[in-house]
């Protein structure tokens, strides 16, 4: 038996791996490049949803943190995180949640309207600090940043009330992802860095202080400095995925989430391998090679150490719900048996891991994941 069919025979269905040291490099890469350029590093945590995974972020000096729900947040106030700020325009239907979240925790908001600047005032006993949500070109959410009349406006609501501190301007540069050139990111980073000063200035212009927090994996890992930003807020470069590498964020060997598929059938007349992983296992997400072809997902073999550099020319083309299609080289066919294992590399890994209860580490120890929406 050859070492490919050795390793991981605790390995028997489709199966969340991560690897540790990889993820835990990220972890203190991003923090030393954080600290090198003073600014604040308050990661997302909705890539990992695991307090354990968040102690190794607290293990390299992280101390405040992003989420996305309400839940989320208690979930890692309960697991000891007193700084958290949920990045999701504010849920008015949850303000009593989050005034008994904002009575244990230093708690930040996301507004971008008056009327939700108000009804926070109005529905809140306890404190909370309130970032201004701005779009600056990605077009999800957020107060334009040309609209500065607007902003001035919503900022003074938050500044006069008792309950309210307001924090500055907050964005997320999403259309980052559709970058495939590292040159592509740092030119959408810079302009975004330069709307949002320029709201900054018509701020100040009213008196009103604004501090700047961006935040996506591309911009955060393909930026040397962050002059002119106080906070950054990237989650997914704990693990990064096939996406990240393609628009260059990352390396292969930066890549610290896999989930290994058993091998259920062969197909020769059309050189491909089923296997036992589908969307419900990987997520349906898929990006475009230079050629043209779709993909959904990248394939490696488990290594005693990991797994191996990705198999050139043989990608995960197609799924179903619970069947994964691997069009494979002669070599790779050839070579699999059915009952092997291959490894696929997520096009995303967040939402890789969301479908999943727990991680699996290398040497098979399980790290839960709580798994909130
Ligand atoms: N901040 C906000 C508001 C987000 O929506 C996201 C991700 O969607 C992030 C930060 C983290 O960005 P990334 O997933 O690129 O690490």
């Amino acid at each position: 038996m050859n070492e490919k069919r050795r390793a991981g025979g605790w390995l028997v269905k489709p199966t969340l791996l991560l690897h540790k040291a990889r993820a835990v490099n990220n972890i203190e890469t991003m923090q030393r490049k954080a600290e090198r350029s003073g600014v604040h590093l308050r990661p997302h945590f909705k890539t990992h949803q695991s307090a354990e995974v968040g102690e190794w972020f607290r293990q390299a000096g992280v101390s405040a943190i992003t989420v996305s729900s309400v839940d989320m947040a208690h979930y890692f106030a309960e697991a000891g995180w007193q700084d958290i700020t949920v990045a999701f325009p504010v849920n008015l239907r949850q303000l009593a949640e989050l005034d008994s979240l904002a009575s244990r925790v230093r708690l930040n908001l996301l507004v971008e309207s008056s009327e939700s600047a108000a009804r926070l005032d109005q529905g809140l006993k306890h404190k909370v600090a309130v970032w201004l949500k701005i779009d600056a070109g990605y077009q999800r959410t957020g107060l334009p940043w040309q609209a500065q009349d607007r902003i001035n406006q919503v900022a003074r609501i938050i500044e006069s009330s008792p309950r309210l501190a307001f924090k500055g301007l907050l964005t997320h540069a999403g259309h980052t992802y559709n970058s495939r050139s590292p040159e592509a990111v740092t030119s959408i980073y810079q302009e975004v860095l330069v709307r949002l000063q320029t709201v900054q200035k018509g701020l100040g212009v009213q008196g009103i202080p604004a501090t700047i927090s961006i935040g996506d994996t591309p911009g955060c890992s393909l930026v040397d400095s962050f002059a002119g930003v106080d906070e950054i807020r990237p989650g997914n470069y704990v693990f990064y995925d096939m996406t990240q590498l393609q628009i260059g964020s990352c390396s292969e060997t930066d890549i610290a989430v896999a989930v290994a598929c058993p091998v259920v059938a062969k197909h020769a007349s059309r050189g491909q391998l089923i296997l036992y992983g589908g969307a419900v296992h990987l997520a349906k997400e898929s990006i475009q090679l230079a050629d043209g072809r779709t993909i959904f997902g990248g394939i490696a073999h488990l290594t005693d150490s990991g797994w191996s550099r990705l198999i050139d020319d043989c990608y995960l083309v197609s799924m179903s719900q619970e069947h994964g299609i691997v069009q494979a080289t002669p070599e790779l066919f050839e070579e699999t048996e059915v009952g092997d294992l291959l490894l696929i590399i997520p096009i995303h890994s967040c939402l890789t891991v969301n479908l999943y209860s727990q991680y699996r580490l290398l040497d098979g120890q399980a790290v839960p994941i709580a798994r909130m929406l």
